[in-house]
């Protein structure tokens, strides 16, 4: 347990978030291994612990500024269960989602978001925008964050650093 991560946080999680926030951080990490920012995302039926789709982050290697690991896991969600909208499945990503991904979600009828590490910069569920809460928000699922936080941010601080250490010696 992180010392960061809010007691509140802590109390709502299910049996499957831990288990289906390793599957996503192992789709972040195969992310990173393409060169991709490493965030992953499944969505997965709370009831039966089921996986429906799982996805790492993407941009680059589909010339898709959309490609975030939300929406592609959205997307093959509802290809797979044949429906645009998620009622009730849950969403469970690596990183606190972008306002872009927390419309996606809103717009699937997701009915519980998990995720992992708070984004201070890009996220718009506990900062920013807080899209859920906002008044043209006409869908608003459950969220719970912090979990397996640390994991996802000592895999997105390893891959920046690792990346700005390339930038340095191509520049030396
Ligand atoms: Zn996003």
């Amino acid at each position: 347990m992180t010392k960061d991560v809010p007691t509140a946080w802590v109390f709502c999680m299910t049996n499957h978030d831990l288990r289906t926030m390793r599957i996503a951080l192992a789709c972040a990490q195969a992310a990173a291994d393409n060169g991709e920012t490493p965030v992953g995302a499944v969505v997965v039926d709370s009831a039966t612990g089921e996986v429906i789709s799982s996805a790492g982050n993407q941009p680059i290697g589909l010339n898709d500024p959309t490609a975030h690991a939300e929406i592609l896991a959205l997307r093959a969600a509802a290809q797979k269960v044949g429906n645009y909208r998620l009622t009730g499945l849950t969403l469970v990503v690596t990183l606190e989602p972008c306002a872009m991904c927390a419309g996606a979600i809103s717009h699937a009828r997701i009915g519980r978001l998990v995720f992992g590490a708070e984004d201070a910069k890009g996220g718009a569920v506990v900062h920013g925008p807080r899209f859920f809460e906002g008044a043209t928000c006409h869908w608003r699922p459950e969220v719970q964050g912090g979990v397996l936080a640390e994991e996802s941010s000592t895999l997105l601080k390893g891959f920046f650093k690792a990346r700005r250490q390339t930038k340095t010696n191509e520049r030396s």
